[in-house]
């Protein structure tokens, strides 16, 4: 009598185990499958869909300017007109917002990446255009190169400028999302290529090596944080950054 009850209290343990078990799978299984959704959606996100605001919206991230680009050009006494060149790092809707403001610039375009992204703005259908494919001297002086750095998308750049006081300083654009990414290479999931991502991140820091250029990682809060704020300007003061590249 008292083997079967043990026998019975058992299987009803051994029952109660699989049950729970099952739930954690459950529960893995939804998670896993959540996570993939939004990995898709921000695949999409950086491939070529439409509405690419809402999307990040809808998976909670929130968007917000405290000062937007106009005042901030107001407050160095410039207005959108006064700009001669626009040029951009990639043309993900976080980085072109302001871009139909400049409609008398001279815009320099990546052609691979203008043939990639979604049509998010258009004044250079009326505007002077420059199509670039990869390097290109702005001034023909060296002073302000843009860098061909594709991987986060086909045709993302980065920009070195040589400073008269600060030398030179490379903006790398999204090629890194943070200071520890930059540390370790890490390649975020939504990049178009890692394969050229990785190689852009070589190429980028044995530039910042050979000519002793400080790389600023502007999508980095704590590095954005130490960046001087208009009216102040990079070449006015600048705190040192605290990377160690490896
Ligand atoms: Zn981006």
């Amino acid at each position: 009598m008292q083997r079967e009850l043990h026998a019975h209290l058992r299987k009803g343990r051994e029952k109660l185990c699989d049950h729970r078990h099952q739930q954690v799978r459950a529960r893995h299984h939804r998670r896993r499958h959540a996570q993939r959704a939004a990995r898709r959606r921000l695949q999409l996100v950086a491939q070529d869909a439409p509405g690419e605001r809402e999307l990040f919206e809808e998976l909670g991230v929130a968007f917000h300017v405290d000062v937007p680009l106009v005042d901030q050009l107001a407050a160095l006494g410039l207005k959108p007109d006064d700009i001669r060149y626009l040029a951009f790092s990639h043309l993900h809707f976080d980085h072109v917002g302001n871009a139909n403001r400049f409609p008398r610039a001279t815009w320099i375009l990546n052609r691979q990446e203008l043939a990639w992204a979604p049509a998010l703005f258009s004044a250079y259908a009326q505007a002077k255009t420059v199509m670039i494919d990869g390097d290109h001297d702005v001034f023909g002086d060296g002073s302000v190169r843009i860098l061909k750095a594709p991987g986060h998308t086909p045709g993302s750049s980065a920009l070195l400028v040589k400073l008269p006081h600060r030398g030179a300083v490379i903006l790398s654009g999204d090629l890194y999302l943070t200071l520890e990414g930059r540390q370790e290479h890490q390649v975020p999931t939504v990049n178009a290529d890692r394969a050229d991502t990785l190689a852009s991140m070589q190429r980028i820091e044995k530039m910042a090596r050979n000519l002793v250029a400080r790389v600023i990682v502007q999508p980095d809060p704590h590095e954005f944080e130490r960046l001087p704020k208009p009216p102040a300007y990079l070449d006015q003061s600048y705190p040192s950054s605290k990377v160690v590249i490896p």
